[in-house]
């Protein structure tokens, strides 16, 4: 039996439609399912709370979201938020230092219904989330950028030894569990000593999965080959900024971004979020897609039903991606994929093939 507490921080720019359309969708997979029951918790956060609470990350939604099994984030305009001002920090950053999120998944895929340059792409990206380039999340305290003089900045990149084990060790079981193969990406040829680690680390953890074939690459060719043949490509683990930048390109192969989910998981939280940003310029039109928020919605329960051992989040979970792909071969679309729905037209008639199922 399925009992959760679902956090939900609506985020900036088009964050509030897909997350509606989100939390329309699980309500009637909850309706449908016997046995899983979710309750949701609005949480403060972003632009909208900084007018109101003073911070784009109030202390009430750390605390509210650790109370909880789980949230679900909108993504956050944070290329607007003043980094000199202390209650303006990136909540997305944050959150995932903060619990600790140091794995994010970000799957890409054909869908039926949706015309795209390749066939026959079925990959994960897992990128390392807690260190690297990325100078919000790779510091105990302040961040990795300095400025020591006007005309000089540096950035710090952090690579440890547990953050690389155990990003590859989520690499290796999700490898296992689909066609066994996996790739590593890094700059070892320029970044000797933090990639050395990274690549090192990865292949210690990955002696112990002689079942998966491991094959590594950097990442410029990477980037190359991902583009010529990505249908050969299963799971990729990476490094923080490698793999931000690569889940994009990956969500471009398949579509776009509006087909592009992603889920921060740690050992203890996990936290939905779609790979893409707030899209301020379609933001208040009713017009973004809203499928990557919904799948990454899927993905939540799909772990949930993973570490609480819970069949009826499984069931809610492939619920919404059969629903997904039946939508979507409807010919049912948003007007990024071609189509002619409103972000509230995509998420009803979804609706509607999840209560018909
Ligand atoms: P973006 O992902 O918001 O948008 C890139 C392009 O994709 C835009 O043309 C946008 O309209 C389109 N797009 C994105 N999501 C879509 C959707 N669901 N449906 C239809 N079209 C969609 O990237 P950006 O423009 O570089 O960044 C905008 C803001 O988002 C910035 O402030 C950036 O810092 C922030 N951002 C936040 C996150 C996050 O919260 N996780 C991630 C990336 C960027």
């Amino acid at each position: 039996m399925g009992d959760y507490q679902i956090a939900v921080l609506e985020g900036d720019g088009i964050g509030p439609e897909i997350v509606g359309e989100t939390i329309k969708v699980l309500h009637a997979v909850q309706r449908k399912v016997r046995d899983l029951r979710m309750e949701f918790r609005y949480l403060p956060v972003g632009l909208k709370s900084y007018k109101t609470d003073g911070s784009t990350l109030p202390n009430e939604t750390i605390e509210g979201l650790a109370k909880c099994d789980a949230g679900i984030l909108g993504p956050v305009t944070t290329h607007i938020y003043d980094t000199s001002d202390p209650n303006m920090v990136n909540p997305s950053g944050t959150l995932r230092k903060y619990f600790d999120l140091y794995a994010n998944i970000r799957p890409a895929k054909n869908y039926p219904g949706v015309s795209s340059r390749y066939e026959h792409v079925d990959l994960v990206i897992v990128r390392e989330n807690t260190e690297g380039m990325y100078a919000d999340r790779n510091l105990h305290f302040g961040t990795g950028e300095f400025m020591p003089d006007p005309d000089t900045v540096l950035s710090f990149r952090v690579v440890t030894r547990k953050g690389s084990e155990r990003i590859a060790k989520v690499g290796f079981e999700l490898a296992r569990s689909r066609r066994k193969s996996l790739t590593l990406v890094h700059k070892m040829n320029v970044l000797r000593k933090g990639c050395g680690l990274f690549y090192d680390s990865c292949q210690k953890i990955g002696a112990a999965y002689e079942d998966v074939a491991v094959r590594d690459y950097h990442v410029d060719a990477f980037a190359l080959h991902l583009v010529q043949r990505p249908e050969v490509f299963d799971v990729v683990v990476t490094t923080n900024m490698f793999g931000d930048i690569l889940s994009d390109q990956a969500a471009g192969l398949v579509g776009g971004l509006g087909l592009a989910p992603g889920l921060n998981l740690g050992d203890h939280f996990m936290i939905a979020q779609a790979t893409h940003g707030s899209a301020p310029d379609i933001a208040g039109k009713n017009m973004a897609n809203p499928i990557a928020e919904i799948l990454s919605a899927a993905m939540m329960l799909e772990w949930l039903g993973i570490r609480n051992h819970d069949q009826s989040a499984f069931i809610a979970a492939s619920m919404i991606q059969a629903g997904v792909a039946k939508t979507l071969q409807q010919n049912k679309k948003t007007p990024d994929l071609g189509g002619t729905l409103t972000t509230e037209e995509f998420g009803d008639a979804l609706v509607s093939v999840i209560e018909s199922s």
